[in-house]
């Protein structure tokens, strides 16, 4: 089957590629699985080379990825050069200071000689997005190959060259094809990974995509970063004009399409009408094409739309935009809806675009109720001058991640960044950790008779 790539500021295709068929993702598992062994018995000096040559070419090519990413998945080109110097490359050196202080653990006592050693989970499948898609390739690739795992990539299909360029880099610092497999195509391709002989599964995606992996997947690790509606709680103390700045970007930074942006607004009576005002302002002034993105295609978009209409149902109003616009590419206009009071039920299900949702509370703790009142965990923000306070609430708050004053800036290479509730299967651990499984070796070095054992004789 073909695919296509298409730069959604024009409507126009870019490129074409071919699915890789069922029959070669099976042969590519099952080479990974061989390929895996020699990798992870190289010394660890060697994969960390790799390593810091990645993120050596990372740097040399920086340019040319973010036009790529600018041209394939229409992401401003600023903030892509931003993700990549601050959320990859300053975490590379973490990665491997995390990997080099992963210790085999010592339980010995009198009667049994025991240890924990960490080896790699074998053959990671990724599949990959399109909203970060070098970003969410990387965080991945990175621990993964470190470990001494292969990986089965397969990029989104919206994103097949930002996927085909990553792959690229990955080679070109030695690691091997065969360590590091792309596989090309949507969700039959990436239904053959789950199905397939890999060791884990690591997917980025919405949720609905999430639950039928858990279904057909069987039994291995999983590492699901979901969908997300992440709440801002705006406190009656707040600074207005950081928190109204705060929440015009992170809410509606890549034309509202990421995971963790400020989809849902609660603010208190007594300042609703300022802050409500003064937002509707900010996002009155800003350009389809400069701080709005395009959706990734029209259906994309048709969905927002219809979304927008059920909320409408549900008794927003809309304060501004709520509609198609009417250039170019798929954009739609920057939306504002608003719920005047607590006893409206707020349009609950992710919005994938540029919407962002306000209702006026009482206080703190209705806000803080409401923000909960979701399916999804993935993160939330709170604003205040009074930052103590603010952590108690970011303490109550049902998500993976909570900003204070802040919104969308992970710690780099996501490290620890993992949805609760529906939004996902985080790791327990660092990243780093989710890519080791525990050995446990028990040796009766001594070659000891146990007592307990039963009397052969
Ligand atoms: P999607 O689930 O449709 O697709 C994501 C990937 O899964 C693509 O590579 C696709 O080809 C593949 N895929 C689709 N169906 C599949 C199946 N049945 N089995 C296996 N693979 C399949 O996601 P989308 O709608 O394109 O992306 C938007 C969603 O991703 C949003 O909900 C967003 O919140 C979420 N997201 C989450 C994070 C995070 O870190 N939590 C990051 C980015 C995006």
């Amino acid at each position: 089957m073909k695919i296509k790539s298409i730069n959604p500021r024009t409507d126009t295709v870019i490129k074409e590629f071919e699915s890789t068929s069922q029959k070669n993702i099976v042969d590519t598992v099952k080479n990974a699985k061989k390929a895996q062994k020699d990798w992870a018995t190289l010394p660890t000096r060697d994969r960390v080379a790799a390593i810091q040559k990645i993120a050596k070419i990372i740097e040399r090519d920086l340019d040319e990825v973010v036009d790529l990413i600018y041209e394939e998945c229409g992401m401003p080109k600023e903030e892509t050069e931003g993700a990549i110097a601050d959320d990859i490359l300053a975490g590379v050196d973490r990665f491997i200071e995390d990997y080099k202080s992963v210790k085999t653990l010592d339980y010995s006592d009198e009667v049994f000689e025991s240890k924990v050693e960490f080896i790699p989970q074998g053959v990671v499948g990724h599949i990959g997005i399109w909203n970060y898609p070098f970003w969410q390739t990387m965080i991945t690739a990175i621990p993964a190959l470190l470990t001494g795992n292969a990986v089965v990539y397969k990029p989104s299909e919206l994103a097949s060259m930002v996927g085909e360029k990553a792959a690229s880099i990955i080679w070109e610092a030695g690691v091997p094809k065969d360590v590091f497999n792309l596989v090309l195509g949507g969700s039959e391709e990436g239904r053959a990974i789950v199905e397939s002989d890999v060791d884990m599964i690591v997917f980025t995606g919405g949720i609905e995509t999430g639950n039928e992996i858990i279904k057909k997947a069987g039994i291995k690790p999983l590492l699901l970063e979901l969908s997300g509606n992440d709440a801002a709680i705006v406190c009656e103390d707040v600074n207005m004009e950081q928190a109204i700045k705060g929440i015009l970007w992170g809410g509606l930074l890549h034309g509202g399409q990421v995971c963790i942006r400020i989809k849902r607004v609660f603010v208190p009576e007594k300042i609703a009408e300022d802050f409500v005002k003064r937002y509707v302002e900010g996002v009155k002034k800003l350009k389809l094409g400069k701080e709005i993105s395009p959706l990734i295609r029209d259906q994309a978009r048709d969905k927002v739309d219809n979304q927008v209409k059920e909320a409408i149902k549900s008794g927003a109003k809309i304060l501004t935009g709520g509609k198609k616009a009417t250039i170019d590419g798929y954009y739609y206009e920057p939306t504002v809806l608003f719920y005047k009071d607590s006893d409206l039920k707020m349009y609950g299900e992710e919005i994938f675009g540029p919407v962002v949702q306000i209702q006026v509370v009482k206080n703190e703790d209705e806000a803080i109720r409401l923000a909960n009142d979701s399916v999804y965990g993935l993160g939330a923000t709170v604003w205040s001058k009074d930052t103590k306070k603010a952590e108690e609430i970011a303490r109550s708050l049902e998500t993976g991640t909570v900003w204070i004053n802040d919104s969308n800036c992970p710690i780099p290479c996501a490290v620890y960044c993992g949805g609760e509730k529906q939004s996902g299967i985080a790791s327990s651990q660092n990243r780093i950790m989710s890519f080791l499984k525990k050995k446990t070796i028990i040796n009766n070095s001594k070659c000891e008779t146990r007592e307990w054992w039963y009397p052969y004789e």
